[in-house]
Order: structure tokens, then C-alpha cells, then sequence
């Protein structure tokens, strides 16, 4: 009785893909389709490493002092009690060396990022040091190679700086610097044309005619692809006529390495994205056991992937980012991306059957719980501008009682802010 008047309920007699399925397939099908460019690094942000990259030197390149202190040889001290040692003349800087030895019994002034001198391998820092005149003395017990920075215990020269696939974002440019690495050989920019279908869209910002709504998905979709890292392009709308999807997928194949639609992916009356993607090429209409979803149509026009993801906006948000974005991240030459999710205690109870998987609109409130949207109402937008995130209530689960926990998956794990 429940999923009666649910208008994403499983039709019996027609089987319907799992999501984990339909993922393991759609990440089997897909490789990487864009060319490799050399870019420098200050224009490398967001781009996809195309082979594993190694470091052309170890880092740190040298033993160096890790405090302001006294560099000395652990040999030195005495097993117990204060200790002594003689001041050499002269000091250690970062970018300055000592390029004499300190021989045993010697200790000399070492400052943070220096080089250790030859003869030095252990610092003993400021804080823990009398100076008396050319002598220095502190307690006993500083460990051998204490506050040293010990040469390649970051990275060795020669190890795998970057694999291939990695997304280069702040941390990643900071590794390929500090090897000394200026460019770096990445993916071209995946390029994602974009276009609505549905006779009753209008342009935001020109009139409304009755029986109209506004194009909400190209707005949307071109934010989701863009956060990505991806280029889009926006190929506007297009009427509910088949000569008219079939020239638009045409167009959009030829201008993009990958195409998203939505609407008229289902296969009813009006649905022509579908049919046109069967008539034109490989076509698969994928049921999937997931709401909210109901089918995503994948074609391949001239050798270019098609998502036809569904009209409604909230349908089309989380189709994106279940199948389209992983996909979109696989042909860019990613990694295919799990999504981030993690634990939290439901603060809502939720009616579920096992035998499909359900994403709420959902929200965390900072204090360990998170609570869903007031409707499922798939066509709401607000319960997108609402939400933070996905609660995802896997394939086998059934109902969800109020304190059990469920998985969240925050919108920023998906690129999103
Ligand atoms: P469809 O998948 O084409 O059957 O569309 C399903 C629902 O989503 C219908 O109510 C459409 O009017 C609506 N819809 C389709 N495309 C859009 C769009 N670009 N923006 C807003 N709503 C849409
Ligand atoms: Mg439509």
C-alpha cells in the first residue's frame, strides 16, 4: 500500500539493475577518452595526472635541523647528568650551510631548515639550553637524531611521486614543487555538452507562457559538470520533436567528449531522447532500482557517451551525482570516485522496502544526527537549496526507525559547496 501512489514504484515483471550493478558496470565500460597536454603547474589546478610521475629528487634533499637549537654527534653526550659541550664559531641557517665539521664534544648554533653540519646528527633546542660563554649545557636524555629531519622521509628519489588519475589540488601541486617538478603531463579538460528537452521550457528571464516552467536542469547541470573540473557547454533546449533531439545529440556529440540530456529518457509518449539514442546508436535503458531515478538512458553517439538523465530536477541531482559524475571523472582519466559518506543517527523515521536504494534530501545537524526534507516530493527544488547532502539507504534495508544509523553523504564530498 505504501509504494501504491509512488510514482518511482518498482512495476513488477521488469527487472531492475541495483545501483552497486549498475555502478560496477558503468565503471567496467568506460576509459579515459581525452588526449594528454603538458601544462605548467600554476594553471594545473583540477587537472587529472596522465601517468605516474617520480620524483626527481628525495625530500628533503639533505639530513636538516627540524628547531632553532645546537646541532651535535648523540656520541658526545654522557649516558646521565648535565652535559657539556664546546660552542663552535660560526652557525647553520636554512639556505646558509656550515661548511666545516663539528668534531665530538663540539656542538654549533643550527637553525630551522638547516642543513645538519657534517659531524651533527642530533639537535638539542633553545628551550632546553643554558649558553655559558663558548659552552652549552642541558639535562640528559635527548634522543639519538632527536629534531632532525632525516634526508627522503618524505620521498625518495625515484618513488612514485603521483600516480596516474590523481586530481591535482593544493597538497598535490605542493608535492610536485617541493620535487622541483615546473609542468606535468595531465588529460586534456573533458569537454560535456549540455541540453534540456521538454516542450514545456522557457528561458529564465522571458515570459512564462501557460503550461511553461522555467529550464531549471541547464542551470543545474552546468554548475554540477563545472564543479567537477570539467568544461560545459551549454547546448540549450530543445522542443519534444525527434528530428530535432536527433540533430541536437548529433550536434552535441560532435562538440563535446561526453553529453548529458535530461528529460524524455523514460520511453513514453514524448520520451524521444531514448528513442532517438537507439535509433542513432548503442542504447541501453537502464532500470535502475533507485529512487528517486526511474530509467537512465546511456547511448553512444560516434563513439561518445550519452546520459539521459530524467526531467525532474531533483531525479536529474542525484542521477548526476551517482552515475554521471563518476562516469564524467572516469572518461576525464580519474579515478573512478566513491562517494564520501559517513555515519550519522537518523533523526527522522522513513518508510523503505528492501529491493531498491533511496537517497533523502538530507541535512546534518552538527551534533551527530542529520534529518531528511519534510516531503519526498521529487520535483522539489527547495529540497535541494535545504539539503547538505544525501542520506543513502542501501538496496537490502528496510524502514528506518528514528536513532538507528544511516549513511550521510555530504554534497561537498561530490565536488559541491
Ligand atoms: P520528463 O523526464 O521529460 O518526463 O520530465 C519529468 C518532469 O520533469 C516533468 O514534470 C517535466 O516538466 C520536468 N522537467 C523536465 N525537464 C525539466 C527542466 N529542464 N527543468 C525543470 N523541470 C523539468
Ligand atoms: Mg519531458
Amino acid at each position: 500500500m505504501a509504494l501504491k501512489n509512488d510514482c518511482f514504484a518498482l512495476p513488477s515483471g521488469v527487472s531492475w539493475t541495483p545501483v552497486a550493478d549498475a555502478l560496477a558496470d558503468l565503471r567496467d565500460r568506460l576509459s579515459p577518452v581525452t588526449s594528454v597536454e603538458t601544462v605548467p603547474l600554476d594553471i594545473a589546478q583540477g587537472r587529472v595526472v596522465a601517468q605516474d610521475i617520480a620524483a626527481p629528487i628525495s625530500l628533503p634533499p639533505a639530513d636538516n635541523a627540524a628547531v632553532d637549537g645546537y646541532a651535535l654527534a648523540h656520541v658526545s653526550l654522557a649516558p646521565e647528568g648535565e652535559q657539556r659541550l664546546a660552542l663552535n664559531e660560526g652557525r647553520a641557517a636554512a639556505g646558509a650551510p656550515f661548511d666545516g665539521a663539528v668534531g665530538p664534544g663540539g656542538a654549533i648554533r643550527i637553525l630551522t631548515g638547516a642543513v645538519m653540519p657534517e659531524g651533527t646528527d642530533s639537535v638539542v633546542m633553545d628551550e632546553d639550553v643554558e649558553r655559558d660563554g663558548d659552552m652549552i649545557r642541558f639535562g640528559s636524555g635527548l634522543k639519538p637524531g632527536a629534531n632532525c629531519r632525516k634526508a627522503g622521509e618524505d620521498i625518495r628519489a625515484g618513488d612514485v611521486a603521483l600516480t596516474a588519475g590523481t586530481r591535482l589540488g593544493p597538497a598535490e601541486l605542493a608535492r610536485l614543487a617541493s620535487t622541483g617538478i615546473a609542468s606535468v603531463d595531465v588529460h586534456a579538460r573533458l569537454r560535456v555538452a549540455i541540453f534540456s528537452t521538454g516542450d514545456e521550457l522557457a528561458e529564465p528571464g522571458e515570459p512564462l507562457i501557460a503550461g511553461q516552467i522555467y529550464d531549471a536542469n541547464r542551470a543545474m547541470l552546468l554548475a554540477l559538470v563545472r564543479a567537477q573540473g570539467v568544461e560545459a557547454v551549454d547546448h540549450g533546449r530543445i522542443p519534444d520533436r525527434p528530428a530535432a533531439i536527433a540533430s541536437a545529440l548529433t550536434a552535441a556529440a560532435r562538440d563535446a567528449d561526453a553529453v548529458i540530456v535530461s528529460g524524455g529518457a523514460s520511453g513514453g509518449d514524448e520520451d524521444h531522447v531514448s528513442r532517438e539514442l537507439s535509433r542513432m546508436g548503442a542504447m541501453a535503458l537502464w532500470r535502475i532500482a533507485m529512487k528517486p531515478g526511474r530509467p537512465l538512458a546511456l547511448g553512444q553517439i560516434e563513439g561518445v557517451p550519452v546520459f539521459g538523465l530524467p526531467g525532474n530536477p531533483v531525479a536529474a541531482f542525484v542521477c548526476f551525482l551517482i552515475f554521471a559524475r563518476p562516469a564524467l571523472h572516469r572518461l576525464a582519466g580519474a579515478l573512478w570516485p566513491e562517494p564520501v559518506g559517513y555515519p550519522l543517527v537518523a533523526r527522522f523515521s522513513a518508510r523503505k522496502k528492501p529491493g531498491r536504494t533511496e537517497l533523502l534530501r538530507a541535512r546534518a545537524d552538527g551534533a551527530g544526527g542529520v534529518g531528511k526534507f519534510r516531503s519526498d516530493g521529487s520535483g522539489l527544488i527547495g529540497g535541494l537549496v535545504w539539503s547538505d547532502g544525501l542520506v543513502m539507504l542501501d538496496h537490502d534495508r528496510g524502514a528506518v526507525e528514528e536513532g538507528e544509523i544511516v549513511r550521510f553523504l555530504p554534497y561537498a564530498g561530490f565536488g559541491l559547496s
